[in-house]
């Protein structure tokens, strides 16, 4: 399949990618959903990167960057991130035998903070937003010399997240729809790209926020645009795509089919929907695939295709946050069921 004739991207990288993957990271099972699949009434399946060991599938993305500029003698290495891609990095570093240094925005909830720093990376906390800890992380590797490893917008990146494109379509061979969670693109255009070049067909869905959503925006307007950050329950997904974005705005713009925007209460009820009906710990950011089925925003001539899958991208919600959100859901379905039989 074509892509972008701008981008240097093919199937062929997410095949070395997971040659590459091979040993460092799982592969993951994909699982179906019986509640959800009679929702649908399509099957619905669950492409589990919660069990990753750094609890999301940015280890892909990371350790594909890593491996390769290890084999250039590469020491040290820099990035910024939501959390989830600098904990990747930590650990791939660590694997690796390289210092990783990762700048956090005060956006970043603790437990991710808490967690990078505990796999052996130097923390720096700057900025209220992820594009001010990105300018941090591109002055030091300006200025330090430090290899920086961007958190979506970078071929090998791109190619390390395709592989789970890969792994879906050779489990289930006739899907026929991949719903992913979009935030940068990274993970969007390499599940993309290895679906659609295995099956022109497959139907690619993003999933994303309402309000702040930069990749949406960008979408809509025809080229990158900058959105205000603002605090969400998907914490992964916000961020800028960057005005200079190279790889993963116009391989979206070409592979995606429709973008999904939800609002917070339909990302919490989908928190819930994962902790009662599938028995899983899922943070706000892999729960929107689940809310998209649960509010029926899915196009239903789409759905009718055939099986659909999603993309549920990991599992590190703060325990507190998650146990408030069960808490406040439970109360809301006792005054609920009580109202309905004083009726
Ligand atoms: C990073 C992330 C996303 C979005 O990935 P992009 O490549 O930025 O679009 C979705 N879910 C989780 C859990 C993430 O960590």
């Amino acid at each position: 399949m074509s892509v972008p004739s701008s981008v240097d991207l093919s199937p062929a990288d997410i095949y070395r990618a997971r040659a590459r993957l091979d040993g460092r990271v799982c592969r993951t099972p994909l699982v179906e959903a019986p509640v959800l699949s009679a929702l649908a009434g399509t099957p619905v399946y669950l492409k589990l990167e919660t069990v990753q060991p750094t609890g999301s599938f940015k280890l892909r993305g990371a350790t594909n960057a890593l491996a390769r500029l290890a084999k250039t003698g590469c020491a040290r290495v820099v990035t910024a991130s939501t959390g989830n891609h600098g904990r990747a990095l930590a650990y791939a570093a660590r694997a690796l035998g390289i210092d990783a240094t990762v700048c956090l925005s005060r956006l970043v909830p603790a437990n991710k903070v808490d967690a990078v720093r505990a796999l052996g990376a130097q923390v720096r906390v700057s900025g209220q937003s992820q594009d001010e800890a990105e300018h941090e992380a591109l002055r030091l590797a300006r200025e330090e010399g430090f290899a920086y490893v961007p958190p979506f917008d970078d071929p090998f990146v791109i190619a390390g997240q395709g592989t789970i494109g890969l792994e879906i379509v050779e489990a289930l061979p006739d899907v026929a729809n991949i719903v992913v969670p979009l935030s940068g693109g990274g993970l969007f255009a390499g599940i993309a790209l290895a679906a659609k070049s295995a099956n022109r067909a497959i139907g690619l869905t993003g999933v994303t926020l309402a309000r702040g959503a930069a990749m949406h925006a960008s979408l809509a307007a025809g080229k990158p645009v900058l959105v205000e950050e603002l605090d969400t329950l998907a914490d992964s997904l916000g961020g800028g795509i960057g005005l200079d974005n190279r790889y993963t705005y116009a391989l979206t713009r070409e592979l995606i089919d429709q973008t999904v925007l939800l609002d917070e209460a339909s990302i919490a009820r989908a928190i819930v929907h994962a902790y009662r009906h599938e028995r899983l710990v899922v943070e706000g950011a892999a729960a929107v695939g689940m809310a998209a089925v649960l509010d029926r925003v899915l196009p239903a001539e789409r759905i009718e295709r055939g099986p659909l899958v999603l993309v549920v991208t990991g599992a590190n919600i703060g325990m507190d946050l998650h146990r408030r959100l069960i808490a406040a859901d439970g109360s809301q379905t006792k005054s609920q069921s009580s109202s309905r039989t004083t009726r």
